[in-house]
């Protein structure tokens, strides 16, 4: 990494250049508070996607997988709008991932249920 004004070699993030006093952030290097300082792995910025991907994992909970795995399907979605809207979100996966475990999870629970509930009630009849 060199000075943008005088070429010097600058410390590996350092904000101001110590030959000549150049602020280095305001010529495009990584951008301040609030970057993806994880590299885009964890998508903090794009939070339904991010809450999406939670709560389609924790969708293999028996009943609370039908909730929590319908809203991770509804905020994966949303997530991914939101990452249609403003690209650099990112969360492609998470939100992915929310609405097929989600989806899964809430349709593999509604099923038992409905075998359950529903299937000795036909056979009475
Ligand atoms: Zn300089």
């Amino acid at each position: 990494m060199q000075c943008p004004q005088c070429q010097a070699p600058l410390a590996a993030g350092a904000k101001r250049c110590s030959s000549c006093g150049q602020t280095i952030r305001a010529y495009g290097g990584p951008p301040p508070v609030g970057g993806d300082a994880t590299g885009g792995l964890i998508p903090y910025k794009n939070a339904p996607a991010l809450t999406a991907y939670y709560l389609g994992l924790f969708s293999i909970l028996p009943f609370l997988g039908i909730p929590m795995g319908i809203a991770a399907v509804v905020l994966g979605v949303m997530g991914l709008k939101k990452l249609r809207a403003e690209p650099r979100v990112k969360g492609k996966t998470h939100a992915y991932v929310g609405i097929g475990c989600g989806g899964l999870g809430a349709l593999a629970w509604i099923g038992l249920l409905l075998l359950i509930f529903i299937l000795p009630m036909l056979n009475t009849q």
